[in-house]
């Protein structure tokens, strides 16, 4: 979804820069600093939310400064816009990870009034090669494609090497040690397509789709209902009516439920899951609190399955 029509909350305050302080926090052992005791100055890595951001994080080692924009779980990404923190740190970045499709146009607008015309810059989507459906819109959300992801890994792999040519070696060999952890959540996916494949879903937004299509789930819910509760406007109430009948009649095993966009009308669809005793499995658009990227990933794979053997 495109900011310019999300709501904007503008986070000019101090708030928004304690968030930040939260980005660093998430590395754990295992990325390969390449050896050698003397550490060239580490490469400066903005990523707009910290899933790109944990990412490069762990591809770079301790060899890069990641710095993610957006890494608060109690917020909705759509809707952000970024503060001056973020703009120098974007204006410094040599290499920048976007996602791209519209969910982070702020990070060009701030590149550009930062004057960084030198930075690698990696636009997940465009990476992915993903357009929007006939008739459809994009669904952005592409760091819950396991496929995209290791794409994306390998570019910054690349991008970094670049920057920082003394780390090239380590920074493939840390890229291939994270997609090697991609596969098993691949197969995981495989293997809820083969006892649940053909089984509906229903969603509050299209955060998890990437994910419930590879693991053979149909999306059930009126497009009409996620795309409005996307954009943060009203659902009409034949459209409501419709959404919520999907568990009344048991159509959907699931309600795969976005925590990070909710309101009046998602709390009603969450109310008539729950009522129909139709298992609710929630997601995030960023990295819950604790957690990195391979383990929130393993985490949610686990609770739709979970819900779906019910
Ligand atoms: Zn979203």
């Amino acid at each position: 979804m495109p900011l310019s029509t999300s709501r904007r909350i503008a986070l000019l305050t101090s708030a928004s820069l304690a968030l930040l302080a939260g980005c660093g926090s998430s590395s754990d052992s295992g990325p390969d600093s390449g050896g050698g005791k003397s550490t060239p100055a580490r490469v400066a890595v903005v990523a707009s939310t910290n899933v790109w951001g944990d990412i490069a994080r762990r591809i770079g080692g301790d060899r890069v400064d990641v710095t993610s924009v957006i890494s608060d779980p109690d917020q909705d990404p759509h809707s952000y816009e970024a503060d001056p923190q973020n703009q120098l740190a974007l204006s410094k970045a040599k290499v920048v990870v976007e996602n791209g499709g519209g969910y982070d146009d702020f990070v060009d607008r701030m590149l550009k009034s930062g004057h960084n015309d030198s930075a690698e810059v990696i636009n997940a989507v465009r990476v992915s090669g993903k357009t929007a459906p006939e008739g459809g819109e994009l669904n952005e959300h592409v760091w819950y494609d396991f496929p995209t992801v290791a794409q994306v890994a390998d570019r910054i792999s690349a991008a970094l090497a670049k920057a920082d040519p003394g780390g090239a070696k380590a920074f493939t060999r840390n890229a291939a040690a994270f997609k090697a952890k991609l596969a098993p959540l691949e197969a995981r996916e495989a293997q809820i397509k083969k006892a649940h494949g053909g089984e509906g879903i229903a969603i509050t937004e299209p955060v998890p789709l990437y994910m419930t299509e590879a693991s053979g789930l149909v999306n059930r819910t009126p497009a009409q209902f996620s795309e409005a509760i996307e954009e943060g406007d009203d659902v009409s109430p034949r459209v409501l009516e419709e959404s919520l009948a999907l568990f009344g009649d048991k159509k959907v095993k699931a309600l795969v439920y976005n925590e990070q966009t909710s309101g009046p009308q998602t709390a009603k669809a969450e109310a008539a899951a729950k009522a129909a005793g139709i298992p609710v499995v929630p997601v995030t658009e960023t990295l819950p609190k604790g957690k990195d990227y391979l383990g929130w990933m393993t985490s949610n794979l686990d609770a739709l399955a979970g819900a779906l053997a019910k």
